[in-house]
């Protein structure tokens, strides 16, 4: 198996792909065809580990590494690092409601599950293609994907991580979170402005030839991790066939029996790993996309028309707040039947006027194995609440978006196909909406993130995580700061990879 780019470039092996990132002409990475899994697999996979499954998964797409290498890096990534024996346990609302909880491992929040892989692929990659430079990731981040990444990259050989967070823009536990790893290889750098500029200037790194060579002249070369990488999609297709094997293995559908899976979403990496693996025969029946406030994928399942020209709101489910939804390209990539030049004009189209329409047979195509909903704060919050006291279950922000929308799909269409909610955060990483959801936002008020944890604790009566407990042991150990234009933040790369080496 080869990846092309989705603009109609490249055709390299998994190992390249993943190491680049990025394809050259823009365009991301994505596999020449869609491996099979048959019943057979399914069946064998009930009595499998989570390892065990991802191995069998993982290896029908990287081709150019051997099954030894990639249980080896399974084994590097899940071995001792999750809360949970299961790694992504399935939990049962009701009969028809199962949550698969993607929230067990070190910072809480499901990019854990590609984080923790995504350094030991990388690393394997480098050996392959004979790369002896560091590979030094540069990251911007709002919250949840700065500290997964530190987390998986911290004391990976040949390799360095240096975050980019908003200064005044995440939470006290994502900030907390971020500021306390250790490792001989983190940085951690404060921006002077808003997400935006940190990504912004991300990029403009990226794309700064003096930089670049500066770097190179020093031993590094640049990549990325988030989600465009196909390195971190191809772990996030395993949890899917984990849930299956799981209901299967419970008993609770029968082999082929397809199953509806609904994802909050944002940059549209985790459910667009539910439909490839739909594409290898998973018997998924509908994909529900759910968004927040920001429902800008819910208007483009609704009319085929993506559109930025809409207003952006900050919401209580923070990774979800998003325009550019930079995955679903790949998907654009299927529904334009593989017609890369296709995809091609509609980015440029949306990048030159901020919209493009797919036209309405693809609309229809698409409609045939998506829905979409979306729901505001105070729908969350009135989910949060109503799930808890109907089940004594806790959702984060983000999960209740989800199961929401799996409320108002249920009503609308009358579809009662046993579903899976995909659970993307401890309840715990956002503890002071959610405390303020059940005790009154006047009741914590005042208290602080570990305050608020323990709330929780005492009305769920699930223990605080050992990681959030451990925060206010920690000490801080990252403090640079920096302006938001390119040459300072170039220069806060440069000073803190070279201030580690000292
Ligand atoms: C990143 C994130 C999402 C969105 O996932 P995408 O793959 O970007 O769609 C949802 N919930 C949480 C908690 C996240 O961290």
């Amino acid at each position: 198996m080869s990846y092309f780019s989705t603009r109609g470039g490249a055709c390299v092996t998994a190992s390249q792909a993943i190491l680049a990132g990025i394809a050259e002409d823009g365009g991301l990475y994505v596999p020449s065809m869609f491996p099979q899994v048959n019943d057979e697999l399914l069946r064998r996979m009930e009595d499998m580990t989570y390892e065990q499954r991802a191995v069998e998964i993982l290896s029908l797409y990287l081709e150019d590494y051997t099954r030894d290498e990639v249980a080896a890096c399974v084994h590097a990534a899940y071995t001792g690092k999750f809360d949970h024996p299961e790694i992504a346990p399935l939990h049962a609302l009701t009969d028809k409601t199962h949550i698969l909880e993607l929230f067990h491992g070190p910072t809480l929040a499901f990019k854990d599950m590609a984080l923790q892989l995504l350094p030991h692929l990388m690393k394997c990659a480098q050996e392959k293609n004979g790369e002896t430079r560091e590979i030094a990731i540069l990251v911007a981040t709002s919250g949840d994907t700065g500290k997964a990444a530190l987390e998986g990259f911290r004391n990976v050989a040949g390799t360095s991580c240096t975050v980019f967070y908003p200064m005044d823009g995440v939470s006290e536990i994502q900030q907390l979170q971020m500021t306390t790893t250790d490792g001989n290889n983190t940085h951690v750098i404060a921006v002077h402005g808003n997400f935006d500029d940190a990504q912004t200037g991300v990029k403009a790194l990226f794309g700064s030839e003096s930089f670049v060579e500066k770097m190179r002249e020093e031993g590094r070369v640049l990549s990325s991790a988030n989600s465009i990488n196909f390195g971190r999609l191809v772990p996030q297709i395993v949890y899917y066939f984990s849930a299956y094997a799981d209901l299967l293995r419970d008993g609770q559908i029968a082999l082929g029996e397809p199953v509806n899976f609904v994802v909050p979403t944002g940059n549209f990496g985790d459910i667009l790993a539910g439909y490839y693996a739909r594409c290898m025969g998973l018997p998924v029946a509908r994909l529900i996309c759910a968004s927040n406030r920001n429902d800008v994928l819910t208007e483009f399942f609704a009319s085929g028309i993506y559109s930025i020209h809409r207003l952006f709101y900050k919401t209580i489910s923070p990774s979800m707040d998003i325009l550019v939804s930079s995955n679903l390209e790949r998907l654009l990539y299927e529904a334009a039947d593989r017609d890369g030049s296709l995809v091609k004009t509609w980015m440029e189209l949306l990048h030159d006027c901020g919209s493009y329409s797919v036209g309405e047979q693809r609309r229809e195509w698409l409609a045939s194995i998506f829905a979409a909903g979306c729901a505001d704060d105070a729908e969350t919050r009135q989910e949060i609440r109503a799930i808890f006291s109907e089940y004594e279950y806790l959702m984060d922000p983000h999960t209740a978006v989800a199961s929401k929308v799996l409320r108002d799909y249920r009503r609308e269409t009358g579809d009662d196909t046993v579903s899976v909610i995909v659970s993307t955060a401890s309840p715990f990483k956002f503890a002071p909406d959610v405390s303020a959801v059940l005790q009154g936002q006047t009741a914590v008020r005042h208290l602080d993130a570990f305050a608020c944890s323990d709330i929780l604790h005492n009305l769920c009566r699930l223990p605080v995580p050992q990681q959030i407990l451990e925060l206010r042991e920690k000490p801080v150990l990252h403090e640079a700061q920096c302006d938001k234009d390119t040459e300072s933040m170039a220069e806060a790369v440069l000073t803190s990879l070279r201030g580690k080496e000292e």
